[in-house]
């Protein structure tokens, strides 16, 4: 008998199961992968750490959550400083004073808020509605056309004034020469990898790889007082409303014979014709000295039943969806529900670890 069965050993369940096991619960975490840390995981390839399903930085603004897994493991102090390729240039990311350099020749701020404001015009002084009209109101049609408008479409396989407009104000705009992508004040990469941080948190905790859970939850339900889950809320009640849409992604890695691939550990591919959105090159989030590289090719793809769920798409009709599913789960006795895909929500790593925080403290 088990306090406690968490589907899912991401940062969710693995922070629940920690939490939980410090105040002597027994607790058992049922993973369907071969491998613990759900979307976190990173895996050693020659020395250099490959984060096997895309690109992860932490970032937080809050201190608590910092020093929470800084107690785990010792981060590194890697800034995100993406790079954008659109027609053989190079532009600077997050939209700062570098990029608009770039792209008008601009040395003073005043001189880049003069043409986005008269690029914005064109709204009217419109509330932006859509993904579209809230980056043109932030930077301008330029902006927009050359670093935006291509790379969003294939992202999320919809047109930009079909998606909400939040996915865009996650981007800082500055007015001064700063490629951070972040403007918290902590970031980092753990030394070693992700994997060292969950296999901490989960140590001296039963772990059984291998299981869907949702194939034999009666057997495994059983097992224990409280259940919680961290898989697709939709998928959990088998869809009964209806599925949610998601993005999925394909990976490409390839191991290569130079030290050095891009110089970058992001560059995003903004054009449109490109089928892949970013190429990270593992060893520049953890320096480490190889003769060899490793990359890995982004490739956003529709989702559908027996693909990775990896990203929500949080638009009006999805969220009404999801509203619906959600009430379901409320009446769903002694399970909790939590974590981005369980919760739907477009949640970066120390907002899941915060809330399943805050999960634990409630129970
Ligand atoms: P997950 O990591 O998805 O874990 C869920 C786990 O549950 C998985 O291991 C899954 O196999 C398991 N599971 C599901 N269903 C079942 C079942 N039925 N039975 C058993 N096991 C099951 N955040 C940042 O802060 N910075 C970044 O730079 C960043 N980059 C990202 C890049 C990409 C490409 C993606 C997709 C996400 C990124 N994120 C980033 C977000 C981050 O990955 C998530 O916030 C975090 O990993 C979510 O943790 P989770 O536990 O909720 O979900
Ligand atoms: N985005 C863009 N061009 C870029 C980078 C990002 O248009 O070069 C947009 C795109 O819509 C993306 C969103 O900004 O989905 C958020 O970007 P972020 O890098 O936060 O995406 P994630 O890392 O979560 O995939």
């Amino acid at each position: 008998m088990y306090d406690f069965i968490i589907v899912g050993s991401g940062l969710f369940g693995s922070v629940c199961a920690h939490e939980l096991r410090k105040k002597n619960k027994k607790v058992l975490v049922i993973e369907k992968r071969s491998h613990l840390g759900g979307n976190v995981y990173t895996e050693d390839n020659k020395g250099i750490s490959v984060h096997k399903y895309g690109a992860h930085i932490f970032h937080t603004n809050n201190k608590d959550i910092w020093d929470y897994v800084n107690s785990f493991v010792e981060f590194n102090r890697f800034t995100n400083s993406p790079l954008a390729l659109h027609n053989d240039k190079l532009y600077n990311l997050p939209f700062n004073m570098n990029t608009f350099y770039q792209l008008w020749g601009v040395t003073e701020p005043g001189q880049a808020k003069k043409i986005i404001e008269s690029q914005r015009q064109e709204l009217n002084g419109k509330k932006p509605e859509n993904l579209e009209e809230q980056a043109i109101s932030l930077v301008g049609k330029d902006v927009y056309e050359i670093l935006i408008k291509g790379y969003t479409e294939k992202q999320w396989g919809r047109k930009a004034t079909e998606l909400p407009p939040f996915i865009i104000s996650r981007l800082p705009v500055r007015f001064t020469f700063d490629n951070n992508y972040f403007s918290d004040r902590y970031q980092g990469i753990p030394i070693g990898g992700y994997t060292k941080l969950i296999q901490a948190m989960l140590d001296g905790i039963d772990i059984k790889f291998n299981v869907d859970y949702l194939q034999y939850r009666d057997e495994y339900a059983g097992l224990a007082k409280k259940v919680i889950y961290t898989g697709s809320i939709d998928e959990y009640f088998d869809y009964c409303l209806g599925e949610l849409e998601y993005r999925s992604l394909n990976f490409e890695v390839l191991e290569l014979d130079t030290d050095n691939f891009q110089g970058n550990a992001v560059v995003n591919y903004t054009e449109r014709d490109i089928p892949f959105t970013r190429v990270i090159e593992h060893k520049h989030f953890d320096p480490v000295e190889t003769q060899h590289t490793v990359i890995t090719r982004e490739y956003p793809a529709e989702w559908h039943r027996g693909l990775e769920a990896y990203y929500p798409v949080n638009d009006k009709k999805n969220n009404e969806l999801y509203k619906r599913y959600r009430k379901l789960a409320s009446e769903e006795k002694n399970v909790i529900f939590g974590g981005r895909l369980a919760e739907y929500k477009y949640y970066d790593m120390h907002q899941v670890i915060l809330s399943a925080l805050q999960t634990v403290t409630k129970l």
